[in-house]
């Protein structure tokens, strides 16, 4: 069963809230473009652009209508950027996920086959509970009887996930969890453990966080490696065995296996994907999630994910730990740092996190090359994690997930963090988007995304 999404940016949120949400009470409608994301199991319609009315295009009376020319110049829009509509109105009083009036089911269904005609894809509808800024959305792939999506996200620093409870309906909490529900209340612990997580790469820190997530009462979480337990891995991967290790058990089969003995809820449906986002197959499974941490050390799988943040809003929060090592091999020091890529916030490349050179050896295999190795002056040390320090990233990046998920004291999710070893510094980085970004300027983008497999 095929299983729908919508997503737009805190900043299209906030647009559309002023036009929708009106003084006096009425409703009000509008259009909007959006953008298709494909995952594996999941289609994402990522809003893109605003169509507010012109004179005469729409008249409010308590039940907003619009005239046929509206909706033939938001369809023309779109198509002229290969994109489909959306058709978004607000119930002022409303609260929760709402479902369709006769009103709202005519007005879409009876346009529904004309906005595939004209864009060459389904009419999405959308509606804001004035009340408590919940939307709802459905995808119309036929005009008989439109797909409900299982949830709209808004992103930015803040991830706020309106959610159908009859798709994902919330978690039972268990007396497990009543501990972290006094930390934040049973509202957000029924949104925090519905929201699909993905964790990419589990060696000390990802095994770390996918734990806590589970232990935290979360029923889906993801976790993808490719690799298989060594025996030089298990100072780093507490909970593999020297078993595992032996056996080369898949590091994503060992995390499956530590998360469902974590775990807190009473049904949880954790899953381990052999795979790595820098192919098709890797990268499609990541779309169908809501958020993913990044922990992993490569260039090229951090651009993946980077990339992802943007083009298909998922915001992915990214930690990593470089130990200086003297030439004689006794340590220098060790600097961590921890950052969300999401709209609102420099990407990775622009917080000097991700070098562009590396990521193309890497897609060249050039990577793996000892003769490169030799010649970059890159040693064994290189970018070593330690068990001691690992759960100070992990720490890091869990922080950043209640900041974005929870928001306390409603600030979202802070700029990039960097801890310094040495003299015991924690400091916060105010780099910018850079003027050529090719990330952000991708926001939203879908399946246009440039191709960097
Ligand atoms: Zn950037």
């Amino acid at each position: 069963m095929p299983r729908h999404s919508v997503a737009m940016t805190a900043q299209t949120a906030d647009d559309l809230r002023k036009h929708l949400i009106r003084v006096d009470g009425d409703e009000d409608l509008c259009f909007a473009t959006y953008s298709t994301s494909t995952g594996a199991t999941r289609t994402t319609y990522v809003l893109t652009s605003v169509v507010l009315p012109e004179h005469g295009e729409r008249d409010v009376h308590g039940n907003a209508s619009f005239t046929g020319d509206f909706v033939l110049r938001a369809a023309d829009i779109a198509s002229s950027r290969g994109e489909g509509i959306a058709l978004l109105h607000s119930h002022p009083d409303g609260r929760g996920w709402q479902g369709i009036s006769h009103w709202d089911r005519d007005a879409e269904s009876s346009y529904a086959n004309l906005a595939l005609g004209l864009t060459g894809s389904p009419l999405l509808g959308l509606t804001l509970a004035g009340a408590d800024m919940t939307w709802s959305a459905r995808a119309w792939l036929d005009a008989n009887e439109p797909m409900w999506a299982e949830n709209v996200r808004v992103v930015g620093r803040s991830l706020r996930v309106s959610w159908n409870n009859r798709l994902r309906p919330p978690a039972a909490a268990t007396v497990f969890q009543d501990r972290t529900v006094s930390a934040w209340g049973d509202a957000v612990q029924d949104d925090i453990t519905r929201l699909r997580v993905l964790v990419v790469g589990v060696g000390s820190v990802g095994l770390d966080v996918a734990s806590r997530l589970a232990a935290t009462g979360l029923t889906h979480v993801g976790v993808m490696d490719m690799d298989c337990v060594e025996e030089v891995n298990l100072d780093r991967m507490i909970g593999a065995t020297r078993e595992d290790a032996a056996q080369r058990t898949p590091k994503a089969e060992v995390a499956k296996r530590l998360m469902e003995s974590a775990s807190t809820a009473h049904e949880a449906d954790s899953a381990a994907y052999v795979s790595s986002v820098t192919t098709a197959e890797g990268i499609a499974i990541a779309r169908d999630y809501d958020l993913v941490f990044s922990c992993v050390d490569r260039a090229w799988p951090r651009a993946m994910l980077n990339q992802l943040a943007y083009s298909d809003l998922i915001p992915v929060i990214d930690g990593g730990i470089g130990i200086d090592v003297f030439d004689d091999g006794t340590m220098r020091g060790a600097t961590w740092r921890v950052q969300t890529a999401t709209p609102g916030l420099p990407c990775l490349q622009c917080n000097h996190q991700l070098d562009m050179g590396e990521v193309q050896k890497e897609r060249l295999g050039l990577a793996e090359d000892p003769e490169y190795i030799k010649r970059s002056g890159r040693g064994r040390h290189q970018r070593q994690n330690v068990a001691i320090l690992a759960a100070s990233v992990s720490a890091g990046q869990l922080a950043q997930f209640v900041s974005l998920v929870v928001e306390p004291g409603g600030e979202g999710v802070p700029l990039p963090q960097r801890y310094l070893l040495g003299p015991h510094i924690q400091e916060p980085l105010h780099h910018a988007t850079g003027p050529y970004c090719r990330f952000e300027a991708e926001i939203g983008e879908g399946d246009r995304r440039l191709g960097l497999l």
